[in-house]
């Protein structure tokens, strides 16, 4: 017998008319390039973005069509999020730090049509669009403009939309060989905005009384479904602009009353520095949660926060293949009370997965690994906006499981109730003499001394235990510590057998696009040299 329920699909256009319709006057600001504030309402935005719907049709784009963005975060994005998918077009956003080539090879490589692009990064197009079939290029506060008043939103009619069809792509950011196309559907996004907003972090949740700020790149990874959660439940959004550095964000928390916020650790690393070094100028009161991801940020990080500023942060774990945010940290209710310790033990890890998403994990031999805190496997994952496969990449389906899991590539521990810890990355856990050693505890170990302000662990080839750690670490101004310091601060902490060989000081920690550190940079530079204990 089938249920007798509406076959309502699950579409964009359904958000679209929610906001207008019932959150018409709340507001999006914008952090614009001159640094002034531009707000203006949902019901603006909803406007122009059927305009821009609109006008991508009249150009004789057809449904299916993939229109990229190059642009970072503020309102004309947002148009382009409702606008493009609504339309029946497929918002491709392009990451504006990758080299030109890279960017170039993306594009073509989605078949994009058109580009909406910032004006300060107009002239990076020159250097790519020839290697596309890019037909039209609109840059923001100029064509674009033009292309809007183009078309008159009375005359919009959401198009009969699938809930399959899709809705948006993005290319991982290739820290793990060519970049790789993901292609989200309507039904997925809008299960995935459903997902994020049910969730509640440390028991921390967002609703439409929140303002919330998402620092995490809108061209990388959705900003994990932030722009979608915000308008769906009618909370306030403020765009940062280009303006990423610690000064500006918190000036925005403080003037825009953000509530609510996320991004990658560099960032807030480079704003606890801050904090720390100009204590009660900010007042931040109304902060509820900052949410943190895309790599492991360090517990000392997190308790820091708590104990000198008293703001609450932590982890959001995802991948661009899973839409991205797939687990977020829970403190069992039982352990409500508990010590500052414990709940920084809990905000430390990635959690529980969201409803609806389901995880497991399985050693080498293809077990799934016991629930005892420490035994580490590779993370698998599957739920309804979890990725099927790559866009146009037949030779990738080793990222699957026969069963249809998706191989994350991340090593995870569970502890007894099913909370995950990522532990490394397959390609950057440390095999030392069959064991493995996981990079991120050692550098979160090393984050927590007060002279580090950046560390990275990586593997370099060893005779006879076939990799042993490096760690490459960077002072905070005007600090010092010696290595043999570093190691007697970690020894405490870990096995012998753990203990970094060397120790080695840079100026800078490479990054990748979205500000992780990126280790095949350091391995290139350190790992010819053999490996000699530090003196
Ligand atoms: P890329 O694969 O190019 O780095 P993604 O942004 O999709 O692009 O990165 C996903 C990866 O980021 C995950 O596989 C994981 O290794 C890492 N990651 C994301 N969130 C967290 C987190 N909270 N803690 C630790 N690692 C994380």
């Amino acid at each position: 017998m089938d249920g007798l329920m509406m076959d309502f699909p699950l579409t964009l256009p359904t958000l679209l008319r929610r906001v207008e319709t019932y959150f018409g006057e709340k507001e999006v600001v914008t952090r614009l390039p001159d640094r002034s504030f531009h707000r203006y309402t949902y019901s603006e935005m909803a406007r122009r973005a059927k305009q821009l719907a609109l006008a991508l049709r009249e150009l004789g784009l057809e449904r299916g069509d993939r229109v990229a963005t190059l642009c970072w975060n503020h309102y004309q994005h947002l148009e382009a999020y409702f606008g493009i998918p609504c339309g029946g077009f497929v918002l491709h956003t392009l990451n504006l730090r990758l080299h030109p080539n890279d960017i170039g090879y993306i594009a073509a490589h989605a078949g994009d049509r058109a580009l909406i692009v910032d004006a300060s990064l107009a002239p990076l197009v020159q250097q790519f669009l020839d290697q596309t079939e890019i037909e039209h290029v609109f840059v923001v506060e100029d064509s674009y403009e033009e292309l809007l008043a183009s078309a008159d939103p009375a005359g919009w009619i959401a198009p009969d939309l699938e809930e399959n069809e899709a809705a948006a792509m993005c290319y991982t950011s290739g820290t793990t060989g060519m970049p790789k196309g993901v292609v989200y559907s309507h039904r997925s996004t809008i299960l995935h905005t459903l997902g994020v907003a049910a969730a509640t972090p440390m028991g921390v949740g967002v609703s439409e009384q929140d303002t919330i700020l998402p620092v995490v790149p809108m061209f990388h990874a959705n900003a994990w479904g932030y722009p979608y959660v915000a308008a769906m439940l009618g909370a306030n959004q403020v765009f940062p602009g280009p303006h990423l550095d610690p000064e500006s964000l918190l000036e925005d928390f403080v003037q825009q009353g953000v509530t609510w916020t996320a991004g990658v650790p560099t960032i807030w690393l480079g704003i606890l520095q801050l904090l720390d070094a100009q204590p009660g100028r900010w007042d931040l009161s109304r902060m509820k949660g900052m949410l943190v991801g895309g790599s492991a940020a360090p517990r000392a990080m997190i308790a820091g926060f708590k104990e000198r500023h008293n703001l609450v942060v932590c982890h959001g774990w995802g991948m661009t293949e899973t839409s991205p945010v797939a687990s977020f940290p829970a403190l069992p209710g039982e352990l409500s009370n508990a010590d500052d310790e414990t709940k920084f033990d809990y905000m430390a890890m990635q959690g529980l997965p969201l409803a609806l998403v389901e995880l497991r994990a399985r050693d080498d031999s293809g077990n799934e690994i016991p629930r005892d805190g420490e035994t580490m496997g590779e993370l698998e994952v599957r739920g309804p906006w979890v990725a099927s496969a790559y866009y146009e990449t037949p030779d990738s389906s080793d990222r699957w499981t026969d069963d249809g899991w998706f191989k994350t590539g991340d090593i995870v521990s569970f502890d007894p109730k099913g909370h995950i810890q990522i532990k490394d990355r397959s390609k950057d856990v440390i095999k030392s003499g069959g064991e493995w050693i996981s990079s991120v505890e050692l550098e979160n170990a090393l984050m927590a001394h007060p002279a580090v302000a950046e560390a990275a662990v990586i593997a370099i080839p060893d005779d006879k235990w076939q990799e042993r750690p490096l760690a490459a670490v960077l002072l905070k101004d005007g600090a010092s510590a010696s290595a043999e310091e570093l190691r007697d601060f970690l020894a405490p902490q870990f096995a012998k057998w753990w203990l970094p060989d060397r120790i080695e000081f840079v100026t800078e920690i490479p990054k990748t696009a979205v500000g992780k550190f990126r280790k095949t940079a350091l391995r290139e530079q350190f790992a010819p040299r053999p490996a000699v204990p530090t003196p």
